[in-house]
């Protein structure tokens, strides 16, 4: 057989017509290998040909970090208002009622209570398909309670980031989160708890600049874009042009700002290994 026939041969990859019709097939924007949607989910969301991570939703890591074993969930009864009764192309209430039809979520972070490999943990997940991961005052409130949980039952925390920043629908109130937040987690570490951050693509805005950079370890997922300001907005602002892999966590690990790379099939045991290394 010509070398040729055979390499191509391999790659040949057959699926039942049934399958074929209940799903969808999607590009990977990195390597521009086709696959099926089914196979990605399996595959944690990651490309089978290149290791490109897609952007996965806070339920997905919930099932990759708990399977089926039961969680609870901390503050999923607190949901948006509209405090400056806020209106852009669409109304802020309008967009919350969107969200949460297209999503099936309350809002952009989840605070969930469990335990991973017999490891009693509090994990909170941000999820960039509800406005953008953006941080307004319920995602800082879930998180708040979340560290208080975490404090009083000396549990190890984990925040899961994933968002465009501050959610300027809330204007001064979102940004009172950082604070909020930052404050808590000092309680937090000054009572010796470990708190770990795992950095997902984005982690940009106010995200990064409160809860996201102050993890005792700072994880991220490869080719992650994470940073404050945009990188156009940089590029303007001080006229030189940028290095190339800017805010991408490998660049961002090379400078010292990330501890560890992790690849999302090894999270799950990564994170027990800390936990276990660090509490003992
Ligand atoms: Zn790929």
């Amino acid at each position: 057989m010509a070398e040729w026939f055979r390499r191509s041969a391999e790659k040949i990859i057959t699926y039942d017509k049934r399958e074929i019709a209940e799903g969808t097939w999607i590009k990977c924007p990195k390597c521009s290998t086709v696959i099926y949607h089914k196979q990605l989910e399996k595959n944690y969301h990651v490309c089978i040909s290149c290791s490109h991570h897609f952007r996965m939703k806070s339920t997905d890591y919930i099932q990759l970090l708990f399977q089926d074993a039961s969680i609870q969930e901390i503050g999923e009864n607190i949901v948006s208002k509209d405090p400056l009764n806020f209106n852009a192309s669409k109304s802020y209430k309008d967009q919350i009622k969107i969200s949460k039809n297209k999503t099936g979520l309350t809002e952009a972070v989840k605070s969930v209570k469990g335990e991973i490999n017999g490891i009693p943990i509090i994990v909170c997940i941000m999820d960039f398909s509800f406005i953008g991961g953006s941080m307004g005052s319920v995602v800082g409130e879930r998180i708040s309670r979340a560290i208080d949980v975490a404090r009083k039952e000396k549990r190890s925390l984990i925040i899961i980031t994933s968002s465009g920043g501050a959610r300027m629908q809330e204007g001064a109130l979102s940004l009172m989160q950082m604070a909020k937040t930052s404050a808590k987690l000092a309680q937090f570490s000054k009572e010796g708890g470990l708190y770990i951050t795992v950095l997902t693509d984005p982690t940009t805005g106010g995200t990064t600049a409160s809860y996201a950079m102050l993890g005792d370890i700072i994880l991220a997922e490869p080719n992650s874009l994470i940073g404050f300001a945009g990188a156009r907005v940089i590029k303007q602002t001080i006229g030189e042009d940028l290095p190339e892999g800017f805010q991408r966590a490998e660049f961002l690990l090379e400078k010292g700002f990330v501890d560890h790379i992790v690849h999302r099939k090894d999270l799950k045991q990564k994170l027990s290994f800390l936990i276990n290394f660090f509490n003992n």
